[in-house]
């Protein structure tokens, strides 16, 4: 496992999906978010919360700062761990959308 417990779930389905998480790093925010792991996809959250039973400690957020970079994000705040996806409006074409 490369987050936690908590984001297992999520890791186990992109896993199942063949899509590739990254090795965990500094979050973009800062040492204090913790680590986090990059995918190359989108997440309907609501969906995802819903069938893979997330807990209330893993919170969801996009964040749109443009030129400054972007995210949408679930984050484990009992961990500080993260699975850091594509923020929707800068998916591509091809880049999947996990529901
Ligand atoms: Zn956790």
């Amino acid at each position: 496992m490369k987050t936690c417990p908590h984001l297992a779930p999520l890791e186990r389905e992109l896993s199942a999906r063949g899509i590739a998480l990254g090795e965990p790093r500094v979050s973009p925010y800062g040492e204090s978010a913790g680590h986090w792991c990059a995918c190359e996809c989108t997440f309907d959250a609501p969906a995802l919360r819903t069938r893979l039973a997330l807990p209330d400690c893993v919170t969801y957020e996009e964040y749109d700062g443009r030129v400054a970079g972007s995210d949408a994000t679930f984050h484990c705040r009992l961990c500080q761990r993260a699975i850091m996806g594509i923020h929707p409006h800068y998916a591509k074409p091809a880049t999947r959308r996990i529901a």
